[in-house]
């Protein structure tokens, strides 16, 4: 379980900032954000909406640039990368989740997950993470043709192919009635415990946080509180 032993610092988030717009319309989206994120932990950021909890994961996976602050990943400063490390970033370390699947509906299930795959490293990737999160019998099928929490996990099966050792998962079920939504958690805990991979999961859910091996309060663009479960709850016994 995760705690026991050495933690690994993946990233290093410090005094990050992002302000949106200038002068009376100022917002302070992110207010100075210390966070350290740790190999194969499962970290919950609760937040209600508008807390700023996309603002922190677009940051954190080079998505946006910050106002002020610093990210490191695996100690190298990402504010720094030039445009085209930025572009292995995101496509080799990360791999983003959405609430609404973000999948090509022309493309087939195959076809979403190969256009991140990282072939190069590895050919057999695509149906390895096809295989990984049930979906060899649906491969040839479109997302048109899946359920929501199947388009789903194709989603995150293309978020992990690129050999994305964090999975960043904004609001994952929020699109997915609760039963479904619950079968998705059971998948990143999965990928988490047994996969070794680092899954950060936003929510306003507060029950989701029980799953967490540490969770973060954000409020109005900071950190109100960080706590660590001890024996975080399994994904199957959450329900809200
Ligand atoms: P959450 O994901 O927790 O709902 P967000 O990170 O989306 O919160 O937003 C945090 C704050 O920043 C909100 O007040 C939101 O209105 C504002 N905000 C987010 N993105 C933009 C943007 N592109 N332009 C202006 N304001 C923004
Ligand atoms: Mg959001």
């Amino acid at each position: 379980m995760f705690g026991s032993g050495q933690k690994e610092t993946l990233l290093e988030v410090q005094n990050l900032r992002k302000t949106y717009g200038s002068g009376d319309n100022i917002v302070r989206a992110l207010d100075g954000v210390d966070l350290e994120v740790y190999k194969g932990e499962l970290l919950v950021i609760l937040g209600s909406s508008g807390s700023g909890k996309s603002t922190l994961l677009n940051m954190i996976g080079g998505m946006d640039r910050p106002s002020g602050g610093s990210i490191r990943y695996r100690g190298r400063e990402i504010s720094h990368f030039k445009d085209r490390d930025l572009t292995l970033y995101r496509k080799n370390c990360i791999g983003f989740v959405f609430q609404a699947f973000n999948l090509i509906s022309e493309l087939t299930v195959r076809e979403n997950v190969a256009l991140t795959a990282d072939t190069k490293n590895n050919p057999d990737i695509v149906d390895e993470m096809l295989d990984l999160l049930g979906l060899e019998e649906k491969k040839n099928k479109y997302p048109s043709q899946l359920s929501g929490g199947q388009q789903q996990r194709v989603a995150i099966a293309r978020a992990l192919a690129g050999n994305a050792d964090i999975l960043l998962c904004d609001e994952p079920t929020g699109a997915l009635d609760s039963e479904t939504g619950k079968q998705i958690l059971i998948q990143l805990q999965k990928l988490c415990r047994e996969n070794g991979k680092t899954v950060i999961i936003v929510t306003h859910t507060r029950e989701m946080s029980l799953m967490g091996d540490r969770v973060i309060r954000v409020k109005d663009g900071k950190i109100q509180s960080t706590w660590v479960n001890d024996e975080p709850e399994d994904a199957e016994r959450i329900s809200w």
